[in-house]
């Protein structure tokens, strides 16, 4: 009989269960930044109403009628590295990332706000040309950015350069899209292939070449979400499954809705050349960050026409239904895999890809 292999040098690490330090992990989007939210801000914000549930919070006007227009406000960093890679760079991350956090609450996305923190050393020209593509990201949207703030830190203190938006939206009466909507028997569906910003940003990284260019799917998924409202009003829910990916933004529902999620293997589109890297590096495509999807659940008898509207969008032509809501393994994500056997979709554990947005 073989002798039993020696697996001491071969576990994966894990983080301590109660780090006293800040890891890579906390900015992963999944285990930890979740801990790091119930344990340290929710407690200290709560009372001041800090809305940790959804990518947006949406304020009552004190002028206007009860039930009218409502404010939409989000605001997120991005520390990408590299801060220009295949189909974009960090200035156009920050504007679409910070407009698909308003429009998956269904709001309109009015105008922006952007800080910089540059490191000194970072080529002007660098900087002129990020600039450059938020602008044209902002007109590509039709966002204004409004107002701003520029700070500088020693060389060797940052890292050239990380981005801070603030977006600030509409949210029309009767749209109430919450992360606490789905029930069993909804339909889970994504607009297109999954992992594609992560990977074009790894490839930079790892120097992967593929036969085409892949790119980085940023992208505004505003004018994507009306054509989605006004072809399935009863649209529970949506989110921009951006880093921790797919699986992190399911686990997030599974968990706060207490209803299981059933995703089919088969169902995922995945581009082949993101399937092989994935391969190559060892990564599941299910946690690797999209910049310019986004995941949607409905009603099951309307998921048919909202698939009909996204594919007939250019941001959703690879439109896919991916699974089910359902009643068993409440705070759960499952997969159903290509072989016909059922693993669970755990909420990423460590930090996968640090700083991928
Ligand atoms: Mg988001």
């Amino acid at each position: 009989m073989p002798d039993t292999p020696n697996m001491d040098g071969w576990q994966c690490p894990t983080p301590p269960a109660a780090p006293e330090q800040v890891l890579l992990g906390h900015g992963s989007g999944g285990r930890l930044s979740a801990a790091l939210l119930r344990n340290l801000f929710i407690p200290a914000f709560r009372d001041l109403g800090l809305n940790a549930e959804e990518d947006q919070a949406s304020l009552s006007l004190p002028c206007a009628e009860p039930n009218s227009l409502r404010l939409a406000l989000t605001t997120d960093s991005y520390v990408v590295r590299p801060i220009f890679f295949p189909g974009g760079d960090i200035g156009r991350l920050a504007v679409n990332g910070t407009i698909n956090d308003l429009a998956v609450g269904g709001a309109r996305p009015i105008a922006l706000a952007a800080a910089f923190i540059l490191e000194e050393g970072l080529a002007l020209s660098d900087l002129q040309r990020v600039v450059a593509s938020m602008r044209d990201a902002c007109k590509q949207a039709g966002i204004n950015l409004v107002t701003g703030d520029t700070k500088v830190v020693d060389r060797g203190k940052g890292d050239q350069l990380y981005i801070t938006t603030t977006g600030f939206g509409i949210a029309p009466p009767g749209v109430s899209l919450s992360v606490r909507n789905p029930r069993p028997g909804d339909r889970v569906l994504v607009s297109g292939t999954i992992g594609d910003h992560g990977i074009a940003i790894m490839s930079v990284r790892e120097g992967i070449e593929f036969e085409t260019v892949l790119e980085s799917d940023t992208a505004p998924l505003y004018d994507l979400v009306v054509a989605m409202l006004e072809a399935c009003p009863t649209l529970r829910w949506m989110r921009d499954p951006t880093r921790g990916g797919l699986s992190s933004a399911l686990n997030e529902l599974a968990t706060t809705a207490h209803v299981g999620v059933q995703l089919t293997e088969a169902a995922l589109p995945i581009r082949t050349e993101v399937q092989a890297a994935c391969e190559m590096l060892g990564l599941d495509p299910l946690y690797v960050a999209n910049e310019g999807k986004l995941v949607a659940v409905a009603p099951a008898d309307d998921a048919g026409r909202l698939l009909a509207a996204m594919r007939g969008h250019p941001l959703g032509r690879k439109a896919a239904l991916v699974g089910e809501v359902v009643a068993d393994h409440a705070g759960v994500v499952t997969l159903r895999s290509l072989i016909g056997g059922e693993r669970v979709v755990p909420m990423l554990a460590g930090e996968q890809l640090p700083r991928i947005c």
